[in-house]
């Protein structure tokens, strides 16, 4: 199939004993994702989290799904380094892409981001499927080039739809591609408290 452009999909909270059943159906339509991992699972599953490297990235979604800003700045480097390493020790790659639980970030948890080198990854579709799964064929229907998706782990109607709504992707030409941190902000999404929020990363064609 020709790709008429690429969309970063995201799945958060992994991994689980579920999580196969998503690698399954990535591999049945030759699509890829990024892992936002939580270090503590990743100890209970490498073999999954191997399985995850060969299909997509495998990214860093801090060590217990902390409120990164409410830590210090020590426990915020140690929930990043921490689950770095133990990532590293398994797929044999240190991880740059970070995604902060619940999107709690501010300048001060930025600047740690940082300075060990990670890049921050937000979204700009959430498909809200941790409240229902009533959106998710919908919003990948309506994604476009460069969008960001995201999904979870853990979620049973997100593994029952999943084929359905990469079938809206193809039906649109969209193929799923690789994050990569970028100079150009991407919108995320707009609050009254922050105005506009962005994030420094992009999607191209996957390497692998
Ligand atoms: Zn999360």
């Amino acid at each position: 199939m020709g790709c008429a452009g690429f969309v970063g999909l995201t799945i958060d909270d992994g991994p689980s004993a579920d999580t196969g059943s998503l690698l399954t159906t990535l591999r049945d339509h030759r699509a890829t994702a990024t892992f936002f991992n939580v270090g503590a699972e990743v100890q209970k599953y490498p073999g999954t989290v191997r399985a995850e490297a060969a299909v997509g990235q495998v990214a860093n979604h801090t060590y217990s799904h902390a409120f990164l800003d409410e830590l210090t700045n020590e426990q915020a480097s140690r929930e990043l380094l921490g689950t770095n390493q133990i990532i590293a020790s398994i797929t044999g790659t240190t991880p740059i892409l970070f995604r902060p639980p619940f999107a709690r970030v501010n300048a001060n948890t930025e600047g740690i981001v940082h300075s060990v080198g990670m890049t921050t990854v937000l979204w700009n579709i959430d498909t809200y499927d941790y409240v229902d799964g009533k959106q998710l064929v919908q919003k990948f229907a309506g994604a476009r080039a460069g969008d960001v998706i995201l999904i979870h782990d853990k979620i049973a109607s997100t593994r029952t739809d999943l084929s359905r709504a990469l079938d809206q992707l193809e039906a649109h030409k969209l193929c799923t591609g690789e994050i990569v941190p970028s100079t150009t902000p991407h919108f995320a999404w707009h609050t009254e408290k922050f105005g506009d929020v962005t994030f420094n990363a992009k999607v191209v064609a996957p390497t692998g």
